[in-house]
């Protein structure tokens, strides 16, 4: 399993080719969501190899923004539905992650109900969470996702798309690992700083219990609670 996202630079190839390095991680389905940020959203998901997934792309459907995700189930069988990103019921907000949220049973039951839910997935009952608190609470998706973190137990690699600011990602990780890279005019999140050698080799480490906001010349890096951090970027020396 495995995780891709690039905001500010063609992202399609980037994603495909970085999930494709991280096959050794293990998988049974991917998808990717790309957007174009002139309106155009592209969701594409597929059981088996990565191939698979590029096979059902038709070569128009290109981003500038997007994430990738390779998905080891752990809740829920290995079917398109089931496969990631994972949106919640209005379409707005689309989710990849790795790891288990262990409490997903009583989010749903406590915060969700009445939701109509089109996975098996645990991680579906974050990005719904996420919708909802933004809704009811009438705040930010940025916001909504630190409220939803603050419920959230488990362990996870979060990358998280709102189609109403789509040139940004957002990031947080807990116990499943993830690498920020840094580019000029663009930046990269993965699993690992290997899988997009080819893209940066500066490379931000990020803890677990971080959050991040990332744009194509900006991150920000904070906890949950919302206190500012500092991670330093370093330059990898490795020949890729
Ligand atoms: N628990 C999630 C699922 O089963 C993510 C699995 C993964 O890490 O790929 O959908």
């Amino acid at each position: 399993c495995g995780i891709v996202g690039v905001v500010g630079k063609p992202a399609r190839d980037i994603i495909l080719k970085g999930l494709t390095n991280l096959e050794y991680r293990g998988y049974d389905s991917a998808g990717i969501y790309l957007n174009d940020l002139k309106g155009h959203e592209y969701l594409t998901k597929a059981v088996g190899r990565i191939r698979d997934l590029k096979n059902k792309m038709t070569p128009d459907e290109q981003g500038l923004v997007g994430i990738g995700h390779t998905r080891w189930a752990t809740h829920g069988k290995s079917t398109v539905a089931n496969a990631h990103p994972q949106f919640d019921e209005t379409h707005r907000f689309y989710l990849v992650h790795n790891g288990v949220i262990e409490n997903y049973t009583q989010l749903r039951e406590k915060y969700l109900k009445g939701v109509d839910f089109k996975s098996e997935t645990d991680t579906e009952v974050a990005v719904q969470l996420i919708s909802k608190i933004a809704r009811d609470k009438n705040i930010d998706g940025f916001t909504a996702f630190k409220e939803a973190l603050k419920l959230i137990k488990g362990s996870y690699a979060f990358l998280l798309i709102d189609n109403t600011k789509p040139d940004h990602v957002y990031i947080a990780k807990n116990k499943s690992p993830m690498r920020l890279g840094l580019g000029k005019g663009f930046n990269i999140i993965a699993s690992d700083a290997v899988s997009v050698l080819d893209q940066t080799k500066t490379f931000v480490d990020l803890n677990d219990g971080d959050v991040g906001d990332i744009t194509k010349d900006n991150y920000t890096i904070e906890t949950i609670d919302g206190k500012k951090v500092t991670r330093k970027p370093y330059v990898l020396h490795m020949d890729a």
